[in-house]
């Protein structure tokens, strides 16, 4: 039986990478309306891949991730470096956080008949609370776990643990949504929790216990599974 609903953030419950390519945009045109602005963003991406190898081999603070990214997608573009572009950013990220349609109608649906949880591996916990905030989803959830904070990451199934015990409810009970087949997936089924792999279908050899393409299959899904 299920009785508590965990989901990841990013890519489940909002789009990150939509929001963060129109920061992006708006912070090179900020800096200079003649960059190109496709080639700031590649720099901006693939930062982004360099830094979470960086904090992997542990020889970055992770807390500075945009910093890092920007700065070099400025030195690439030749443009001239400030710190005050990383607020910049952050504060705009902040208003282009935006919930999936549907999303919110779904989670209105569900208090009362499942417990509702947040786990996300963002490093910033305190932006990420500020995201969850603007994003205006938080009302919601009454356990929210972040990374950063907790010293523990997806896929490690203590973070998942440490949610069923904050919850009160056993592993077994949790169902887990999120976009992630390594982090989301593999980690919350090694917990014991059942599972959901969201969004546009991907090939893979380990098979979660649900899929669900959109915010519609996920809203019959959960009708299904969670007894009234
Ligand atoms: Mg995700």
């Amino acid at each position: 039986m299920i009785r508590s609903v965990i989901f990841d953030f990013d890519g489940t419950l909002v789009d990150f990478v939509e929001s963060d390519i129109a920061v992006l945009k708006y912070v090179c045109g900020q800096a200079n309306p003649d960059c190109a602005v496709d080639e700031f963003i590649d720099a901006a991406i693939e930062g982004i891949m360099q830094f979470h190898e960086l904090v992997e081999r542990k020889e970055i603070n992770p807390l500075l991730m945009h910093h890092y990214r920007l700065s070099r997608a400025f030195v690439r573009m030749e443009m001239d470096w400030d710190d005050c572009f990383v607020d910049l950013y952050k504060s705009q990220l902040l208003k282009k956080t935006k919930a999936y349609t549907g999303v919110r109608q779904l989670l209105r649906s569900l208090p009362g008949r499942a417990k509702l949880g947040i786990i996300t591996n963002a490093y910033n916990a305190a932006l990420q609370r500020e995201r969850i905030e603007a994003s205006g989803l938080e009302q919601f959830f009454q356990e929210i776990l972040i990374a950063g904070e907790v010293g523990i990451a997806k896929p490690d199934p203590e973070i998942f643990l440490l949610m069923s015990r904050k919850l009160n409810v056993f592993p077994e009970e949790c169902l887990f949504i999120g976009d992630s087949i390594h982090y989301d997936i593999k980690g919350a089924h090694s917990a014991g929790m059942k599972t959901v792999l969201y969004g546009k279908s991907k090939s893979v050899s380990e098979v979660p216990d649900y899929r669900a393409e959109d915010i519609r299959e996920l809203a019959g899904l959960l009708e299904n599974l969670i007894v009234q």
